[in-house]
């Protein structure tokens, strides 16, 4: 582990001037060393250093700023919850419980009770890929700057079947998973002031860019996370299949938000965790959902139709199934 300064940043602007806006976190490996980053619950970012992945010269506490751990809710502007909001902060909130279910399930099957206590939402959508071959130190991969990707010819068991090209590995977060599903927008504060980004915008595939897996610049901040409002018709549930029940995290997560009008489903959201290296919406799925009574025959033909386009590597075909039976099991969960 190297040497870093550690400050508690007193305001978002303090913390941003602190910030480094030459070297990108995300390309700061073994040889970089002068990034300098955000820390939160450090559940990741502490990780990354003792591995020797990430190199920071200083390490900026957000703990401190007043208000980035405060959680509202309101019928007619939704939820809205600072980066400092824990995993734990929603999976004890009544509101989430009662109108953002499939927030709440993920929520409660996200790693352990101990990591969800420390672990930030900010954290959570900012957390870098487990791929083995990024968190070793021996392994230059492309991700880290290098031209191999050892997942592609290696061990892949975990690893996309969506958008497998460049770089398989999935994106971590499966709370960003139900995020999506809601249509939720992430705001960030950077040096030129806020920008608020759906957050189906705000992950980029490694085709766009593989040493980074979102659109935050090296010296924005996420201050602010929002789902809108849901009605008397939203139906959404989640779930999650690990290969343990708990310290792990997911080999396929399914979030899906319909809205209903009785029986008949007008609206429909369908995402997909750990498919692929961003959280994955699959509206070919959706469009077969839209307009009709939910059935399990409907049901079946959507969960075809989400695979269509799978790329699965040699060790992780299994995926593909899983995923069409977490399709049907989540959208059967949702309507009740
Ligand atoms: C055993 C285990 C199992 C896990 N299982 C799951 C799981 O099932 N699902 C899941 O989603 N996650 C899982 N996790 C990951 C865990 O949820 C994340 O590590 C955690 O959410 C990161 O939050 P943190 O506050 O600790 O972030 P930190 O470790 O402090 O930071 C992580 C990254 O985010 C950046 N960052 C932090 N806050 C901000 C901000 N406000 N703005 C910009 N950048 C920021 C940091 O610079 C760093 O790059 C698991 C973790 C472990 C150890």
């Amino acid at each position: 582990m190297n040497r870093f300064e550690y400050i508690k940043a007193p305001s978002i602007a303090e913390a941003i001037d602190m910030m480094d806006s030459t070297v990108p976190e995300a390309m700061v490996t073994k040889t970089g060393g002068s990034a300098k980053v955000v820390k939160a619950g450090g559940t990741d970012l502490l990780d990354l250093i003792k591995e020797g992945i990430l190199e920071p010269g200083r390490l900026i506490d957000l703990k401190n700023i007043p208000g980035l751990d405060k959680l509202s809710y309101d019928k007619k502007n939704g939820l809205q919850f600072g980066p400092m909001v824990t995993i734990a902060d929603l999976e004890n909130s009544p509101e989430v419980k009662k109108h953002y279910r499939a927030l709440y399930e993920a929520a409660t099957h996200a790693a352990t009770p101990q990591i969800r206590n420390m672990a930030t939402m900010g954290g959570n959508l900012m957390q870098r890929p487990r791929c083995w071959y990024f968190r070793s130190s021996g392994h230059h991969c492309r991700k880290k700057g290098g031209t191999t990707c050892f997942a592609q010819i290696g061990q892949n068991q975990f690893h996309s079947i969506f958008l497998t090209n460049v770089c398989p590995c999935v994106h971590p977060s499966s709370l960003a998973t139900a995020l999506v599903a809601y249509d939720g927008k992430v705001e960030l504060t950077g040096p030129e002031g806020k920008r608020v980004i759906a957050l189906s915008e705000f992950f980029t595939p490694s085709e766009v860019n593989v040493t980074c897996e979102n659109v935050a610049t090296n010296q924005e901040i996420i201050t602010n996370i929002m789902l809108p409002p849901v009605n008397e018709g939203t139906r959404a549930f989640y779930i999650k299949q690990g290969q343990r029940e708990s310290y792990d995290w997911s080999m396929g997560d399914v979030a899906v938000v319909l809205q209903m009008d009785g029986k008949k489903c007008q609206d429909a959201r369908i995402v997909f965790g750990a498919a692929a290296p961003i959280p994955l919406r699959r509206e070919a799925a959706e469009e077969v959902l839209k307009g009709k009574a939910i059935t399990e025959k409907v049901v079946v033909q959507a969960a075809k139709k989400a695979l269509e386009g799978a790329t699965p590597l040699a060790h992780n075909g299994y995926k593909v199934h899983l995923f069409q039976t977490l399709l049907k099991r989540t959208v059967m969960e949702a309507i009740g």
